[in-house]
């Protein structure tokens, strides 16, 4: 199997080759400080708005190609922006410094298709595949949602979110039934603190329906008259089947109000090519498509969307366990697609973008082997890199969501979303290459610290904001209301699903 992939990203997150900035070590430097670090907590700073904060003496993994990983490197972050990356930086007379001695620090993680609302039924669907959710979610369950429990789900979303170290989230939200729904997503999201996106959707109708019914143009102009606020507006619904494609005044508004579309395309045979193809027959096979999945596509579709400039995201632990499709980094490569991950839903999976980020690793060299070994030959190197998929999490999620220059990447001059992780753990000693090791052994564990646009969200493996305890009450409510709703036998059946069945 022959593969000429372009490397979207490659060589982003490697050692810097002298900038300016100060020489990189290669590797081993960074364990010197290990047994430095006295174990009691550190008081929390007074992170008060305003005041600079400068990460001293970390190992930085900056994803920018002209940065790459520096160690022993600091970072100032002076109001919403990185203002400088280098060695031995001066403190401004009123900074906090952060001891970054056995730490790495990375950009925030960006997740780019999360149904939040969701998240009050956390790991009721471990054992489901797609046809279970699409009956539990869609036709059974998900008309239980009331406003209330779209905020629960949203707002602890976000708290999961922000502790596992991902900055930036976009809401696929899909159960906004009402006015009243769309402004508690909204707002749950807000109050969160984080960077999100929501998108708009309403699996109970076609967009044609409700995209034009005045509501997406209510909450416009009530919530998102800035485009430069930490919450954000889009649109998100499926494909076209039908080629008279009733969903055009959609399409319209969309294309009218400069927002972007989020859709579950190439979802085995619920979402074909046909879908692609109708879109490019109307003209909405648009650069700013975000094609959710995408695994069940032929090599024509994938053209098109390559063709178009849209960009493709994958839910590996999602795709592998539900049925949407295998994964498909290996076609996306093939055509230049640009990637980004995420996590999908919390009714079986979590916010870990770790996870992500292993689960594209297992399958996408997990197929090359068994490839190879059809043709009895040998895998000698793997294809897909740690760096990619680090770079798929992080900058790939900000250029998906039209953000990739603000976002996505320790560069000066962008937004301070950032990362900090322990490198001093039983997992991550010794620390020898940031990049492999943030990928292959970190975990929501080693999340330390998380800004956003300049806030201390977290700090010391505490969260600041948002409030878990506020998190977890509204959810139980919220989970209360829907298995009453639901009632004893069917909440208990929906967990535990017969014995395997294909048809
Ligand atoms: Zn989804």
């Amino acid at each position: 199997m022959h593969r000429s992939r372009s490397r979207l990203g490659r060589r982003s997150f490697l050692v810097g080759a002298g900038t300016g900035l100060g020489t990189a070590g290669l590797g081993l430097g960074a364990t010197a400080t290990a047994t430095a670090r006295p174990q009691a907590p550190a008081p929390v700073p007074s992170f008060a708005p305003g005041r600079p904060i400068l990460f001293r003496g970390a190992t930085v993994v900056t994803g920018d190609p002209r940065l790459g990983t520096r160690q022993n490197a600091d970072v100032l972050v002076t109001g919403a922006t990185i203002k400088a990356v280098g060695p031995r930086l001066a403190a401004p007379s009123n900074a906090v410094v952060v001891d970054g001695r056995d730490r790495i620090l990375m950009p925030g993680m960006i997740d780019t298709h999360r149904h939040m609302w969701q998240t009050v039924l956390r790991g009721v669907g471990a054992e489901w595949t797609i046809a279970n959710y699409f009956r539990f979610m869609y036709e059974e369950w998900g008309p239980y949602w009331r406003p209330e429990d779209v905020y629960a789900g949203n707002y602890l979303s976000m708290v999961e979110a922000i502790n596992s170290g991902v900055t930036t989230s976009l809401d696929w939200s899909h159960a906004l039934y009402t006015y009243e729904h769309a402004e508690a997503a909204a707002d749950a999201l807000f109050d969160s603190r984080g960077r999100a996106r929501l998108a708009f959707g309403d699996i109970s109708a076609g967009p044609q329906k409700w995209a034009v019914d005045g509501d997406v143009d209510r909450l416009l102009r009530a919530r998102f008259s800035s485009k430069d606020q930490l919450v954000t507006l889009q649109l998100a619904w499926d494909p076209p089947g039908d080629p008279a494609f009733p969903e055009r005044p959609a399409w319209e508004f969309a294309r009218d109000r400069d927002l972007m579309v989020t859709q579950h395309a190439g979802v085995w045979d619920f979402s074909t090519d046909a879908g692609i193809s109708i879109l490019r027959d109307n003209g909405f096979l648009l650069p700013t498509n975000t094609y959710v999945h995408a695994g069940t596509l032929t090599d024509s579709a994938y053209r098109m969307i390559a063709d178009s400039g849209g960009n493709v995201s994958i839910s590996a632990e999602s795709e592998l366990n539900a049925g949407q499709g295998y994964p498909p980094t290996g076609k996306v490569r093939e055509h230049g697609i640009p990637v980004s991950l995420s996590m999908d839903t919390s009714v079986w999976w979590s916010s870990d973008m770790f996870s992500a980020m292993r689960a594209t690793l297992n399958a996408d060299r997990g197929l090359d082997h068994q490839a190879a070994h059809a043709e009895g030959k040998t895998v000698i190197n793997n294809d897909l890199r740690t760096e990619d998929v680090l770079h798929y999490a992080t900058q790939g999620g900000a250029d998906a969501l039209g953000l990739g220059s603000k976002l996505g990447s320790i560069t000066p001059g962008k937004l301070a979303d950032l990362v900090m992780l322990r490198a001093d753990t039983p997992s991550m000693v010794p620390l020898t290459n940031a990049v492999h090791q943030i990928v292959f052994q970190a975990s929501r564990a080693e999340v330390d610290t998380v800004l956003v646009n300049g806030r201390v969200l977290k700090y010391g493996g505490a969260l600041i904001a948002p409030d878990l305890k506020r998190a977890t009450r509204l959810a139980e409510a919220s989970r209360d209301h829907i298995r009453d709703k639901a009632g004893a036998q069917q909440w208990a059946a929906g967990q535990e699903p017969p014995p395997y069945q294909a048809a």
